[in-house]
């Protein structure tokens, strides 16, 4: 069994460093429980922090000078002023890294050098958001060993910023709020247009339940083309029907407004964007009434509006939603945005093992490479760990 991630991170600096870090700290990757494709059309989504975390070891270290050191690769990234003073001049794994110390030297802060050693159990790419969790936990060691003056609420536009503008991946706000914001036993209801927060109690533990994630390693086929036009899909149907965004089509509006709308696949699009928002809103209203069974079949009306009306979903992802509910599953959807990733399935604590293994067994009969699983509870959000 590999060591506890803490413990990675501090053995990483050890070696690195010939020294003890000052502190450790821990951001958690996220799942999105319900609201996909929402956040660009300024609506609702519905995240919580996994137990999966990336942990940053760091001390100070004198000077306009950053080193990081990260498990994955075993490799060391150092910078100094000059590659902060832009984007784009540090690439790979230490952009994300060199991004968090560009955005808080934008926004004015006095950055103190450090070290820092990263370890992380979030798997990469896998759309469990592993990039932010190691923005958040970069900018956390960063505000602390500084004595920054950066309140939680203003870290995830920050966080955003290190990967929207030096990184260069366009993503929106959710994945920064929810490994900052997230709170154990909750899940983050977050209004993209706004950007307030609300923390939905969402107690499965209590409820004698668990969620399945299941990684399903389909290659992302397409999926930056797709999102795109998924995107340019959604704002040209706002033009048409002359609203800001997708988000004011209230749900008992939609209706007149495919009525409107000549084109059949832009009809779907714009159903699943009104439908979802809605599906968001009615899971927080059942679970703010404790009713956390019965939104199960909401994830599942989820996954099926992703599959037939935006067509973000692939053979792999399907399969495993359709196991995971022959299995037992109360409900289950594809997380993340699409051609890929991964699928949560809502599950009673005790048949988490079953269901994994006919998701597998699934797989097997198909000719799909074998997926992986975790089976998880809500989180904390970004901390310091001591
Ligand atoms: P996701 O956020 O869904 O995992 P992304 O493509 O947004 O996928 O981010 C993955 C990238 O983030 C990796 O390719 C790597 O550059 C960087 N990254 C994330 N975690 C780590 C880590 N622990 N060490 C080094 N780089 C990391
Ligand atoms: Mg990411």
């Amino acid at each position: 069994m590999t060591a506890d991630v803490a413990a990675r991170a501090t053995a990483g600096f050890r070696s690195t460093y010939g020294e003890e870090p000052a502190g450790r700290w821990a951001a958690p990757g996220r799942a999105n429980l319900i609201g996909e494709h929402t956040d660009y059309n300024d609506g609702f989504v519905l995240p919580f922090a996994l137990p999966l975390r990336t942990v940053a070891a760091a001390a100070g270290q004198p000077g306009e000078r950053w080193t990081v050191w990260s498990e994955l690769s075993g490799e060391t990234v150092a910078f100094g002023a000059d590659e902060v003073a832009e984007p784009g001049r540090v690439a790979g794994w230490g952009a994300y890294v060199a991004g968090v110390v560009w955005a808080l030297r934008e926004a004015g802060h006095a950055v103190p050098g450090a070290r820092l050693a990263i370890a992380s159990d979030v798997p990469l790419g896998s759309g469990l958001s592993s990039s932010a969790a190691l923005e958040a936990a970069v900018l956390a060691a960063l505000v602390d060993l500084g004595g920054l003056e950066l309140p939680r609420e203003r870290q995830p536009r920050l966080a955003q910023r290190a990967e929207n503008a030096y990184v260069g991946a366009p993503t929106g706000i959710m994945d920064q709020s929810a490994v900052i914001r997230c709170r154990a036993g909750h899940a983050l209801f977050l209004d993209c247009r706004d950007e307030s927060v609300e923390h939905i109690p969402f107690d499965l533990d209590a409820a004698g339940l668990a969620v399945l994630v299941v990684d399903s390693r389909a290659p992302h086929r397409h999926a930056d083309g797709e999102y795109a036009a998924r995107r340019a899909s959604c704002e040209a149907a706002a033009g048409l029907l002359g609203v800001p965004a997708l988000r004011d089509v209230p749900a008992d509006g939609l209706a007149d407004a495919l009525a409107r709308l000549d084109d059949a696949e832009t009809r779907r699009r714009v159903r699943h964007v009104v439908t979802e928002d809605q599906r968001v809103l009615d899971t927080v209203a059942l679970l703010r009434a404790g009713k956390v069974r019965d939104i199960g079949p909401l994830l599942t009306a989820s996954h099926a509006s992703m599959r037939d009306d935006f067509e973000i979903t692939v053979p792999e992802i399907d399969t495993a939603v359709e196991a995971a509910l022959s299995a037992g599953a109360l409900g289950a959807r594809m997380t993340g945005g699409g051609f890929g990733g991964c699928v949560l399935a809502l599950v009673d604590a005790d048949r988490a093992g079953a269901v994994a293994d006919a998701v597998t067994a699934a797989y097997a009969e198909r000719g799909f490479a074998a997926p992986g699983h975790v089976t998880v509870l809500p989180g904390p959000g970004a901390t310091r760990l001591d």
